[in-house]
């Protein structure tokens, strides 16, 4: 029986290219409020995951639940609209416009518009932006801010369309120490809200500090399942991290 606390959950999910099986028949559960970690080595499956997750890819077999709905066959787009937040691992931000415009642009959907207007839409991407802690920098333009900054701004933009779930893929990767930091911070504060967050990510410490649970994969499978402390302990893991 599944029970409401279930925010996503994969069941029997698979992609093959050809004869290559990315990901091979993987269960993954992320509970309601968690901080949930995807890890492996190179060519595990990861980011064939996040984006059959995200819509990019559609699955061999297996089904994706968002919150008790099927997902599975939905566009990008649908699952924006039915909750699914994201961040891209290269930020895709419009770099000539201003961190607010660019928030703005996620805090809308277009098939499930926010009532108030334009007005509305602004209070809720400067609330966004608030809680990534760039009130300040509201009217600067994108390409002039560091690139932990645009990050930030990147996150603020999911979270204006007030996701249930939020996608991040490889959040921390080029930022400096003080960046990660914040980001751990962020990632706390988030959590401490409510939010679901499922990523990917490479830096093991940033993993160890936020996630409650970590799912490891290997050649398309998943090996371990579990709490950080026990998971990045299994001798499973250990040896397919060795042998990379
Ligand atoms: P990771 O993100 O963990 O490094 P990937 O999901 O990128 O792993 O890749 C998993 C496996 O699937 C690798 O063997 C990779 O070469 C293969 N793969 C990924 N995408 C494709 C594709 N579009 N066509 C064929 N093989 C692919």
């Amino acid at each position: 029986a599944q029970g409401e606390s279930t925010m996503l959950k994969l069941s029997n999910v698979s992609k093959h290219f050809g004869g290559v099986k990315a990901v091979d028949g993987i269960d993954i559960d992320v509970a309601r409020g968690t901080v949930h970690a995807l890890i492996g080595p190179n060519g595990s499956g990861k980011t064939t995951t996040l984006n059959v997750l995200n819509g990019i890819l559609r699955p061999t077999a297996g089904s994706i639940l968002l919150d008790g709905r099927d997902i599975s066959h939905a566009s990008p787009h649908a699952r924006a609209a039915q909750g699914l937040g994201r961040t891209f691992q290269n930020i895709r931000l419009f770099p000539a416009m201003s961190a607010l415009e660019n928030v703005m642009v996620g805090a809308q959907r277009e098939n499930n518009p926010i009532p108030g207007g334009d007005a509305a839409l602004r209070e809720r991407a400067l609330a966004a932006l608030a809680f990534v802690g760039l009130a300040d920098r509201a009217q600067v333009v994108v390409k002039s801010l560091p690139y932990g900054h645009q990050r930030m701004v990147e996150i603020a933009r999911a979270l204006a369309g007030h996701p249930k779930l939020l996608l991040l893929d490889e959040p921390a990767a080029g930022l400096n120490s003080t960046e990660k930091g914040e980001l751990v911070q962020l990632l706390k504060r988030l959590r401490g809200h409510g939010l679901t967050i499922f990523l990917i990510e490479h830096d093991m410490a940033l993993i160890e500090q936020v996630s409650d649970r970590i799912s490891v994969l290997n050649f398309g499978r998943k090996i371990a399942d579990g709490a950080p402390q026990e998971v990045l302990r299994h001798p499973e893991v250990v040896k397919a991290y060795l042998g990379e």
